[in-house]
């Protein structure tokens, strides 16, 4: 299925398609896979492993083909990367609802999702790919940084400078790390097996060296941290290997993590594997490749353990790196917790997440306007103020200009109807389109991740994902997504997303008002009815309305 055809979003104000609501679809499918955006885009891969946009060029086609035909009282449905339906709704109803990746409980594993793929029936949308909002390693970058501050502020007195972390991966999620290390003033050292990978993220400004080998990363990483400098080094080898042979070398790392794709067994190269062979040894012997991963991840988390037990800051960065190493045999691979459970969830419980938008202009200038309007609302809370600056300097575009900061509950519709007043005053050149990644305070269930370690237990609870994606169905959003397997893998995750559009119009309006409020507030509802007191006292404060509380 690998075709050798650029794929690049139409920018302008002009419509190609019969309205703005379709038209922001068909241009976010488009930029998904741009190659400055996407992995892999002659096999449609996003990002994250085999996270795909669309199930193969074909349907690509007729998707693309639909949307540009589509009226405001019509939705596509999409199943799996392949279009199979055009239904009448209203103009109210999301233009496409989609279902990615979903297996019956008792089949959802790899091996079944393999062999149905293999019969060309499903697709991997990982969470932003299937869902077209992803918008480049930026999305990522905002979240990455905002989990490396919890940990500065949780550890080192607010900041990362004199610190050393050790991550690996590269990819189109990992490579935020030295970016988002640096931001925070901190020192990384980064393990990436495909030179491919390490030499885009310094072409891109995320990485600022690659070593020529082990001892030369060693010996920057250790002067930088000396000197108080915010330094990124990447190095190339195989974080099985590195990470306990910088244990064994006794290297001083004050923070552990990693970013490689262990979600899906297939995506993580096993030790004295060539990344030549890679692609061809796990197609030819799944199951051999598979176990062979495994135990290298087991080697992989006893280091990183090994760390732990130096007494390092080690957390898991929601890959299922842990669940694989337990598989390959190594029993403590749960010694350290999840970055959620870690950092996260107190922003959660105010329906805090990663909230993004998209110029479909594709003219920066159009978003430092919203990144002047975002300040004007929200520049009160000082770690927004100071990420929306970096990023306005340090963060290059990929496809589409796009920007992400986290808002929560009471915030996220206010700065939905400020875009739309901009559009409609002609402020902004184009309609702006408004989503989210699936890693958002309501909208998921994934118990090594999202929800690992519920206050109530709740942490396989998948009803809340299945009540997100109806809601904002119900209320108004553009598309609505509906995905199994993201971040973590098959059997592990459920979870959904929306997008809605900012046209200027005074329907985008209500649309925006409502989604935009009940998006997030499925966050707030999910953490107060699993017991968290903040959860509770933002629902109070924000006027939040939860049945059977306090009465
Ligand atoms: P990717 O496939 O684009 O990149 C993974 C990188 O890991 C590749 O560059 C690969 O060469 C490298 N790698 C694989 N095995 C290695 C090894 N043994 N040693 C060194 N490098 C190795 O994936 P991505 O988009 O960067 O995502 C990384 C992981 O993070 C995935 O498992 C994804 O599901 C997960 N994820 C996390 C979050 C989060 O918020 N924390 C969000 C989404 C996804």
């Amino acid at each position: 299925m690998t075709e050798s055809r650029t794929v690049r979003a139409a920018r302008g104000s002009t419509l190609t398609a019969r309205n703005w609501q379709s038209e922001a679809a068909l241009r976010m499918l488009h930029n998904n896979l741009d190659p400055e955006v996407a992995e892999r885009p002659e096999d449609l891969v996003v990002y994250g492993g085999t996270g795909k946009a669309a199930r193969d060029w074909a349907s690509f086609d007729a998707i693309s083909g639909h949307l540009t035909e589509l009226e405001d009282d019509e939705t596509l449905l999409v199943q799996s990367g392949k279009p199979v339906g055009l239904l009448r709704t209203h103009e109210w109803a999301p233009r496409v609802l989609i279902a990615n990746a979903n297996l019956v409980p008792d089949w959802a594993s790899w091996e079944e999702f393999r062999r149905l793929e293999a019969l060309g029936l499903t697709m991997y949308g990982q969470m932003t790919a299937g869902s077209w909002i992803y918008i480049g390693t930026q999305g990522i970058l905002q979240g990455t940084y905002e989990t490396f501050a919890a940990v500065a502020d949780k550890r080192f007195g607010g900041s990362l400078a004199g610190t050393l972390t050790l991550t690996a991966g590269l990819g189109g999620m990992g490579g935020a790390q030295p970016l988002a290390v640096t931001m925070n003033g901190g020192v990384a050292l980064v393990v990436e097996c495909d030179a491919a990978r390490a030499r885009r993220r310094l072409d891109t400004g995320y990485l600022d060296r690659l070593a020529t080998d082990l001892d030369d990363a060693v010996r920057r990483v250790d002067q930088a941290r000396r000197a108080r400098q915010a330094l990124s080094v990447g190095v190339l080898g195989n974080a099985a290997e590195v990470v306990p042979e910088l244990l064994r070398r006794g290297v001083e790392v004050d923070i552990v993590t990693d970013q490689t794709s262990a979600h899906d067994p297939l995506a993580y190269l096993p030790a004295g594997v060539d990344v030549a062979e890679w692609a061809g040894y796990a197609r030819a012997k799944p199951e051999e490749f598979t176990e062979r991963a495994r135990e290298s991840m087991a080697a992989h988390v006893a280091g990183m353990v090994g760390f732990l037990d130096g007494g390092a800051e080690v957390f898991d960065y929601g890959n299922s790196l842990r669940g694989e190493a337990r598989l390959g045999g190594f029993e403590r691979a749960f010694a350290y917790p999840g970055f959620v459970p870690a950092y996260l969830r107190p922003l959660f419980c105010e329906g805090k997440g990663p909230f993004r938008w998209v110029a479909l202009s594709g003219d920066p200038a159009d978003i430092a306007a919203t990144d002047r309007a975002v300040l004007e609302l929200f520049g009160d809370q000082p770690g927004l103020a100071r990420w929306i600056a970096m990023a306005g300097e340090r963060v290059a575009f990929q496809g589409l200009p796009a920007r992400i900061c986290w808002l929560g509950y009471g915030e996220r519709h206010r700065a939905g109807l400020r875009f739309n007043e901009m559009i409609a005053s002609g402020e902004l050149s184009a309609p702006v389109a408004i989503g989210r990644d699936h890693l958002d305070c309501g909208s998921v269930a994934s118990p090594y991740r999202e929800t690992e370690c519920m206050a109530d237990g709740s942490d396989a609870i998948a009803d809340w994902p299945l009540l997100n994606a109806l809601v904002n169905s119900a209320s108004g959003a553009s598309w609505v997504s509906l995905h199994h397997g993201g971040g973590v893998g098959m059997g592990r995750s459920i979870h959904a997303g929306q997008v809605c559009v900012a046209d200027g119009s005074e329907l985008a309006a209500r649309k925006l008002e409502r989604v935009l409020s009940n998006d997030p507030g499925m966050g707030v509802i999910r953490h107060c009815d699993a017991g968290y007191e903040r959860a509770e006292r933002t629902a109070a404060e924000r006027d939040v309305r939860i049945p059977m509380r306090g009465d």
